[in-house]
């Protein structure tokens, strides 16, 4: 991994929030080795107070608070501004926008046109020198910002994707040899999920984790580190649209963070948002069974990186343990209602944004208009995705060639094609 800077000290450890297990962070590890109930591992930083890096512009700038051995001077980081357009429709006093993407007049540059970006740079910085080739899974932002930077940084890497999601990943630079993207037919993020582990434990490579992995949560919890430093005190709200929830839990636990530093009193109430349907984490938090579609429903997901249909919702510190400690909500928004909500960002704040943000600001249009967010709280609208028809206009883009398309019946039976083992056990 050329041009990144060691760090000279491990600056935090790994806790188990169930039996207190505590260890040193090999760079890898996802789960404590306990026998009990599942529970996201928590860390536990050196520094106890906020101290942003101000040498630093991007998400390194809070190294102190991120479980990495190394950094990436180049990367990116959110950018946090006070809404007038969006928050003059709506008619909020204090709206700030957390805006994550590609937006060179507000100096956002990241280049893959998600947060997503901000837990990748995470994870490579997190890992051990000479790691074993990390297999992750993604619906198709998660897999453009790791094939991105892991072909820079030349990290072994196999990221698996649905191949309806192939169309969402176009790069500016071929991948690198040493990295491996393998899309499977007719399939969904789940589906995905569930190959990349049974991938991962054939090669002996190193499982990514998603919301299990610390530097996942602690890289997307920088969008709230970000959104401190510019804002004059905690928001009282926060939304964000989930499909795991890796982001708003990494949030929830930097606010707890702040909060223990004095920053804010308490953690804002996280409103969290998904599609009208398939949407998991909103019926486990309502208690429905899983819902049929209705049959006038569009066959395809608005934003379908939000359906992932085995979230950490019940895990220790999940998705529920959020919610209930910050008095939050799930929220869902139908189709038409996220569309209006993308034209209406578009054209109050200048800038297109990506399916996923426009489920959230749909959300939040409808919680200002029932009176569930009062006019004159202070929220904070994390826009996880936007900038992409910039992206397009300031460069040459190509879809990136997986390695293979594995047919339906092969994963469907559970199968892992012997031509994918071979080219992927050369990453080795
Ligand atoms: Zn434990």
């Amino acid at each position: 991994m050329p041009s990144e800077a060691l760090l000279n000290t491990p600056h935090h450890s790994l806790i188990c929030p169930v039996c207190a297990w505590r260890t040193d962070d090999d760079g890898l590890l996802l789960d404590c080795p306990g026998a009990h109930e599942r529970a996201l591992l928590q860390v536990e930083y050196r520094a106890r107070r906020f101290t942003p890096d101000p040498a630093r512009t991007g998400l390194f700038r809070y190294r102190d608070w991120l479980p990495v051995r190394r950094e990436f001077p180049e990367a990116g980081g959110t950018v946090t501004y006070r809404s007038t357009g969006l928050a003059g429709s709506l008619r909020l006093r204090d709206l700030w926008i957390a805006f994550n993407g590609y937006w060179p007049e507000r100096a956002c540059a990241l280049e893959t046109g998600t947060f997503k970006e901000l837990e990748a740079f995470c994870v490579l910085a997190r890992l051990p020198d000479d790691p074993p080739p990390l297999v992750l899974s993604s619906a198709g932002n998660t897999a453009a910002a790791f094939a991105v930077l892991a072909s820079r940084y030349r990290v072994p890497c196999v990221i698996v994707v649905p191949a309806s999601g192939l169309g969402t990943l176009a790069l500016r630079e071929p991948l690198a040899p040493c990295v491996r993207l393998v899309a499977l037919e007719q399939a969904d993020y789940s589906d995905a999920i569930l190959f990349a582990d049974a991938l991962s434990g054939a090669l002996g490579g190193a499982l990514e984790g998603g919301t299990r992995n610390v530097a996942r949560r602690a890289g997307l919890a920088t969008v709230l580190l970000s959104a401190i430093e510019a804002m004059p005190g905690m928001p009282d709200f926060y939304f964000q649209a989930v499909g795991s929830g890796a982001g708003a839990i990494g949030v929830h636990e930097a606010a707890r963070r702040l909060v223990d530093a004095g920053t804010g009193q308490v953690p804002p109430r996280l409103m969290l948002c998904q599609n009208a349907f398939p949407a998991p984490l909103y019926d486990a938090w309502r208690g429905n069974r899983p819902r049929q579609a209705a049959p006038s429903a569009p066959l395809r997901a608005f934003a379908p990186e939000l359906t992932n249909r085995h979230p950490p919702y019940a895990a220790s510190g999940g998705v529920r343990d959020c919610l209930v400690e910050s008095g939050g909500d799930l929220m869902i928004a139908d189709h038409a209602a996220a569309d209006a909500a993308r034209d209406l960002f578009a054209d109050v704040e200048h800038i297109d944004i990506e399916p996923a943000a426009a489920v959230a600001v749909a959300c939040l249009r409808e919680a200002v208009g029932d009176g569930t967010v009062p006019r004159d709280a202070t929220v904070l609208l994390n826009i996880t995705g936007g900038g992409r028809r910039r992206i397009a206009q300031h460069a040459a883009l190509s879809p990136a060639d997986p390695v293979t398309v594995v047919p339906a019946a092969d994963w469907h039976a559970g199968e892992l094609p012997t031509d994918l083992l071979r080219t992927c056990a050369v990453l080795r």
